[in-house]
């Protein structure tokens, strides 16, 4: 594989497993807890029966017409750690840089030890973009992570989920037919939606986390408005308030909130957009006065995480230094010490020259890695309750020997394609957040030795 600038990282030297702590767990081994037991099982227990499946949104309701996974074959289902192991390995020396598998932080450290890059949604685009001769990308993390490297590579090639049930709990939450009936009902509060006052500003630019469906950033395209990532919130929403009187924000309300508040916008200006409630539940004065509009998302894994968890960190480990993922509620993000990216969550962790002890809330699969990466630190996750995001841990090897040795045989399974009049205004909403600041992509992921 040709080489990418792309920081070259150690391999965990301890067992970075989420998935035999759980076993462990399960098998009464280790006393720790685990939020479901069902998860050590394979996912495909799972693939069809309704809802995101145990784990950390194992209590959302799942929209009707979510992708569903057809049945995996048996041989997967059945065979070993060790033999899929083996047959990934073996598939992808075939496939050579015919094929380049991705893979996100939070994905299961059996998947992620075959990714060609490890690193954030937006991260692993830029990694597919960087591969014009792959002919499949294989990108195991959720659906919108693989709709945007559809949507950032080139049009030959495949971009394949692994298993099609990997959604996101967050990302289903704002459903574009809810997000064109809000910009309706705004648009009978603020008038002419295209209308510049005498400040030159629109009265609303829609804002939508990376974490969204193409759908939702085709239709922040066609709007005016642009994409942000958890690293680059703020730049996206100082350009958009040079454009417009306020902004809708979608579809998490914490990381809207948290950066909102941190640029100084009172929080009796951020109302709520609940899709069920006439006026998102505000009303047309709240609206009027209102600078952020923020959509009823969240995150199920990131609002697992208290201000009683920080507590007691502090208590049982004095001098701790607790960081936390912006996605976490405002209370959280306001009681640790830091709060910032899964990258930035890395680097301040690597860039720590004395031992330190680390309370990081984020998804425990990352927690893990980077607690064996750093041996010379204490590394744990804020919530003691085993409970990883329920659809990124649907990739399980089985799915990825299944997709690879498919691409050996020929075929081209669960690729995910976004139609032409949705790439269009969703290329467009990601162009202006590339030109708002320029990422210095893909250097922030690692790649593997492997
Ligand atoms: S961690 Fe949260 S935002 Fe990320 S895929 Fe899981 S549910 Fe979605």
């Amino acid at each position: 594989m040709p080489a990418v600038n792309i920081t070259l990282q150690p391999r965990p030297a301890a067992d970075a497993s989420v998935d035999h702590a759980i076993q462990a767990i399960v098998a009464g081994a280790s006393t720790a807890e685990t939020c479901n037991t069902d998860l050590a099982s394979g996912p495909w227990d799972f693939d069809i029966r309704p809802g995101y499946g145990p784990g950390s949104s194992m209590g959302d309701v799942i929209p009707t017409g979510s992708p569903r996974q057809g049945e995996l074959p048996r041989e997967y289902r059945d065979a070993s750690e060790e033999e899929l192991d083996a047959r990934i390995v073996a598939a992808k020396a075939t496939l050579g840089e015919r094929v380049v598998v991705l893979g996100h932080f939070y994905q299961r450290e059996e998947v992620v030890v075959h990714a060609d890059y490890v690193g954030d949604s937006f991260q692993l685009a830029n990694a597919a973009k960087a591969h014009p001769e792959a002919e499949a990308i294989v990108f195991c993390g959720v659906h919108f992570m693989a709709e945007t490297a559809d949507l950032l590579s080139r049009p030959e090639q495949a971009v394949i989920l692994p298993n099609l049930a990997a959604g996101c709990s967050m990302a289903d939450m704002a459903d574009i037919d809810q997000v064109e009936e809000c910009w309706e009902q705004l648009a009978e509060v603020y008038g002419d939606m295209d209308a510049v006052d005498a400040d030159g500003l629109v009265p609303v630019i829609p804002v939508t986390y990376m974490n969204s469906s193409a759908a939702i950033k085709g239709f922040v395209g066609r709007h005016g408005g642009i994409v942000c990532t958890s690293s680059n919130a703020r730049t996206v929403l100082e350009w958009a308030f040079e454009r417009g009187r306020r902004v809708l924000f979608f579809p998490d309300q914490h990381l809207g909130r948290n950066t909102a508040k941190a640029m100084g916008v009172p929080l009796e200006q951020m109302p709520m957009w609940n899709p069920r409630k006439p006026l998102g539940g505000s009303s047309a004065a709240d609206l009027a006065d209102a600078r952020v509009i923020l959509w009823h998302g969240f995150c199920s894994v990131h609002r697992r995480f208290s201000v009683e968890q920080i507590e007691k960190a502090r208590i049982d480990h004095p001098g701790v230094r607790v960081i936390v993922h912006p996605e976490c509620p405002m209370d959280v993000v306001d009681a640790a010490d830091e709060s910032g990216s899964t990258d930035y969550i890395r680097k301040a962790i690597e860039a720590a020259t004395e031992p330190t002890t680390f309370a990081i809330g984020t998804e425990v699969n990352l927690v893990q890695r980077l607690a064996a990466q750093h041996p010379q630190h204490e590394i744990f996750c804020l919530d003691p309750v085993v409970c990883p995001c329920s659809t990124m841990y649907r990739i399980h090897p089985g799915y990825l020997a299944w997709v690879l040795e498919g691409l050996v045989a020929g075929e081209v399974l669960n690729r995910i394609t976004v139609p032409a009049d949705v790439a269009e205004p969703a290329r467009l909403a990601l162009e202006r957040m590339l030109a708002a600041k320029p990422p210095a992509a893909p250097a922030s992921g690692w790649e593997n030795a492997s």
